[in-house]
């Protein structure tokens, strides 16, 4: 399906020129980058914790201690959001609440599904991996069966999902342009510095062409 189906919880409804729910879009979003903010509940106290994922055709994985409560959280079947935002810019309006942000973002809503299958979740480490950095797998240690045991690898299909984004100047009548103030965008760019070689490497070792060019998605 191309489109995700908006539901009463993803319907937007603030700005929903900016809404969508193109698939193709959330999934771009989704591999640009790679930390979202993950929000759920535990005895009423909500909480919202960064932390990596992957996408891997209609599912995201996330990993991490079996000791963590996110982890055990969301293992255990617990309803949460997730948020991805990629900030593209600064808008500088001529008025003080016309300043805005161009961005793209995305909100998952879901349920994870535990990963037990050894085969599985050795598959899922790899693509973990390989999403930071394609080819990395091979040439790194596998996770030892004691590692394994103690990572949670959790799968959270894409089912209910939307997107926003917002491009462009400031969107203040015409009549506050007569302000004396700088406006426009001022455009933001994640982008990676110098590589900075580990010590303890071989410094034999050359940084790899995709490491020092390195851009998303992988
Ligand atoms: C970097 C950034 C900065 C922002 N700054 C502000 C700000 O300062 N003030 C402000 O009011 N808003 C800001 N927004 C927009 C904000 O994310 C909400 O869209 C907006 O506040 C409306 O919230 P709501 O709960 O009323 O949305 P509703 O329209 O009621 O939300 C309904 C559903 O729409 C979807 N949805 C809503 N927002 C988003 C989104 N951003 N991305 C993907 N799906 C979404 C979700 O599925 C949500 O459950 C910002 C967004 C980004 C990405």
């Amino acid at each position: 399906m191309s489109q995700f189906t908006p539901t009463e919880r993803t319907t937007v409804r603030r700005k929903p020129d900016r809404g969508t729910f193109d698939r193709k879009t959330v999934y771009d979003i989704l591999d640009q980058a790679f930390v979202c903010h993950v929000g759920f509940v535990v005895d009423g106290m909500p909480f919202v914790v960064p932390t990596n994922y992957v996408r891997v055709g209609d599912k995201l994985f996330l990993h991490g201690s079996t000791a963590s409560r996110l982890m055990k959280t969301l293992g255990s079947g617990a309803p949460f959001c997730l948020s991805v935002t990629l900030l593209d810019g600064i808008v500088f309006s001529p008025t003080a609440t016309g300043h805005s942000v161009n961005y793209r973002s995305v909100v998952v809503m879901g349920k994870a599904e535990p990963i037990e299958d050894a085969a599985a979740k050795l598959a899922a480490m790899r693509d973990f991996v390989e999403y930071v950095l394609r080819g990395r797998w091979a040439t790194v240690r596998p996770p030892s069966e004691q590692e394994l045991k103690g990572t949670m690898v959790l799968a959270v299909p894409l089912v209910e999902a939307s997107a926003k984004v917002r491009t462009g100047f400031a969107v203040d009548d015409n009549k506050e342009y007569e302000s004396s103030a700088w406006t426009g965008v001022l455009p933001f760019k994640w982008t990676p510095g110098e590589p900075v070689r580990d010590p303890r490497g071989d410094a034999a070792i050359p940084v790899p062409a995709n490491i020092q060019n390195y851009s998303r998605p992988q």
